[in-house]
């Protein structure tokens, strides 16, 4: 009988750095991958903040870092785009590949001494006498006093052990991106920046047609990263085409085609991602188990921005810990593991999903990505864009359902759920 102290499911951001921490203290760690090498499998937009990490990870700086971000966009699109810059020095953000990222955050874990196995698939929790001792991959049974469940947002280990249900449409979202390759001097040249300076851009209004969600594009050293992320329940709703279709006409779009010129299609991705983390946090422990990462819906989408991968680790370092002060107060009960709840609700990665909840609120309500994009936009053209004669400034807003009143209460439904 295989045996080790902990089983870590999943080698992402989460996993992986569960593995490291607990090797580093001496356990006996096995980390399964489904996928052919750890990485394989991740998909993200593109954008670490660096904080949390650096605490788990003091070289972070060594890491396959893309580019620093110093330089902030956010459009709204309509018929028009009004774009907001902000400029900043001390950045607290990279560009990267998160498939490069966590095999560098896997490599910890090796160096660490946790044994990897990749290209296998945990079946299933290894359910026995109500606990959870293991896993179930290929018919063969692995046994472990302690089971980091890291899967992701997929999380059909957790539903095929009963322990959730499946998320609904609408506190879930679809996230598509594709690379594109261009030159280093065209990256840097087009988007205005230096040798290791990057730029996030994040677009909400037409680019997605209206359905709750935004579009992002990164830059890369030599690509970009660009795509969208759509709430599921309104793509249900709204969805009038092939979802893959959106990100090709928001490639082709008049305010980005110029940018894009002459790159070529070298990577494309889809996922899920857990929109109102909050509605989706499960069970975080039990006897021999802990949840961490997506599965344990740890991610902040505010619109402007998407933090899973930061939060996803820190709770897999905050795992980690609580599995040493579990071992340290007499083995793996639920008891004795309550303490990661305790530890993860005391940390930044919780207070900040509760400080922000009901932020998805935004996300049901499609006015805000039509009507919204359409009013304000066409405010400002109607600043520039002159014939004859000027037009008064707020008489596109009149033509909103619901006129001006309704408009300065979607202004400040926004403003407010940030
Ligand atoms: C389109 C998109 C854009 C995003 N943009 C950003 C961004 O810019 N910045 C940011 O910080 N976050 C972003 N995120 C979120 C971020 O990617 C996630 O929060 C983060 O990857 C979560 O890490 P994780 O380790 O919990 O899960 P994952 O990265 O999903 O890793 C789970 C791992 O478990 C493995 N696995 C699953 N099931 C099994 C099984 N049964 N057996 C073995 N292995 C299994 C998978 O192969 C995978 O490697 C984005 C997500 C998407 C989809």
């Amino acid at each position: 009988m295989q045996k080790f102290d902990s089983i870590v499911i999943g080698a992402g951001p989460a996993g992986s750095t569960s593995a490291y921490v607990l090797a580093k203290s001496g356990f006996n760690v096995l980390l399964v991958e489904r996928g052919k090498v750890a990485g394989s499998k991740n998909v993200f937009g593109g954008r670490i903040y660096i904080s949390p990490l650096k605490e788990i990870y003091p070289d972070i700086e060594k890491a396959p870092v893309q580019r620093w971000v110093k330089k902030e966009r956010i459009s709204l699109v309509a018929d028009g785009c009004l774009t907001l810059e902000f400029q900043h020095e001390k950045t607290t953000s990279f560009t990267a590949y998160l498939s490069k990222m966590a095999e560098w955050m896997a490599g910890k874990a090796e160096e660490a001494g946790a044994t990897i196995v990749t290209e296998i698939t945990v079946d299933n929790l290894l359910v026995e006498d109500g606990k959870v001792k293991g896993i179930v991959a290929g018919g063969d049974k692995v046994y472990s006093d302690v089971v980091v469940d890291a899967e992701g947002i997929n999380r059909l280990l957790l539903e095929r052990a009963g322990f959730i249900e499946k998320p609904k449409p609408e506190n879930v979202a679809l996230g598509i991106k594709e690379v594109i390759k261009l030159s280093k001097k065209d990256v840097e040249d087009r988007f205005g920046l230096d040798e290791t300076s990057g730029m996030a851009w994040l677009m909400m209004g037409d680019v997605t047609k209206g359905i709750p969600g935004g579009g992002f594009l990164y830059t890369n050293q030599d690509s970009v990263s660009l795509g969208i992320v759509i709430n599921l329940g309104g793509a249900i709703k709204m969805i009038k085409e092939y979802a893959y279709e959106i990100v090709e006409r928001m490639r082709e779009s008049p305010y980005l085609k110029d940018y894009l010129k002459g790159g070529s299609l070298v990577e494309y991705s889809a996922h899920l991602v857990p929109q109102a983390s909050y509605k989706l946090i499960p069970r975080l422990y039990g006897d021999g188990f802990v949840v961490v990462g997506d599965a344990a819906g740890m991610l902040l989408d505010l619109g402007y921005t998407i933090r899973g991968v930061d939060l996803a680790a820190y709770s897999g370092y905050l795992a980690a810990k609580a599995i040493e002060k579990a071992h340290s107060s007499g083995g793996m009960t639920a008891e004795n593991l309550s303490v990661y709840e305790k530890m993860l609700k005391e940390s930044f990665v919780y207070k900040q999903i509760e400080k922000f909840r009901g932020t998805e609120r935004i996300f049901s309500d499609p006015r805000i990505f039509t009507e919204f994009p359409d009013a304000v936009t066409g405010i400002v053209k109607r600043m520039f864009h002159i014939e004859y004669e000027s037009e008064k400034l707020l008489d596109n807003v009149k033509k909103v359902k619901g006129g001006f009143f309704r408009f300065i209460l979607d202004a400040l439904k926004v403003v407010r759920s940030l």
